[in-house]
């Protein structure tokens, strides 16, 4: 069922707590942790505790969830005080997503140029 926890899915086993992360906020419905690869000096993933495939994917079966996904990017850009920061939703291998579970990246703390490349 849509939403459900996925077995081979890293981030599902991370909500569950099966493989460790350092979380640095939780609500009811999502999850941010430090990216293990960081590419600024903050770089936090916001995740829905639930299992859907992408952002788009999210939007479409449970819109509020991604709402809060969206409100906890803005509460980690507080808590790390950033007052310009970067929130992106890579969607589909050829933009770069690898895990695909939905997830924001929030980065700052570092100039952040535009167009990204
Ligand atoms: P994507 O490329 O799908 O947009 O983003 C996936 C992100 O997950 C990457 O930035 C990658 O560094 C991060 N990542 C992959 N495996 C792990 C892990 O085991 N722990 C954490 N904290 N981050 C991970
Ligand atoms: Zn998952």
């Amino acid at each position: 069922m849509a939403g459900e926890p996925q077995d081979d899915c890293l981030f599902c086993k991370i909500v569950a707590g099966r493989i460790p992360a350092t979380v640095v906020r939780e609500t009811e419905t999502t999850v941010a942790f430090r990216d293990i690869n960081p590419q600024a000096p903050t770089h936090v993933l916001v995740i829905p505790k639930v299992h859907h495939p992408d952002a788009v994917a999210l939007a479409t079966a449970e819109p509020a969830i991604l709402a809060d996904v969206v409100r906890e990017t803005g509460e980690v850009a507080s808590d790390e005080k950033l007052d310009s920061y970067r929130v992106v939703f890579n969607t589909g291998s050829g933009a770069g997503q690898t895990v695909f579970h939905a997830h924001a990246h929030v980065l700052g703390g570092r100039g952040l140029q535009w167009p990204p490349g």
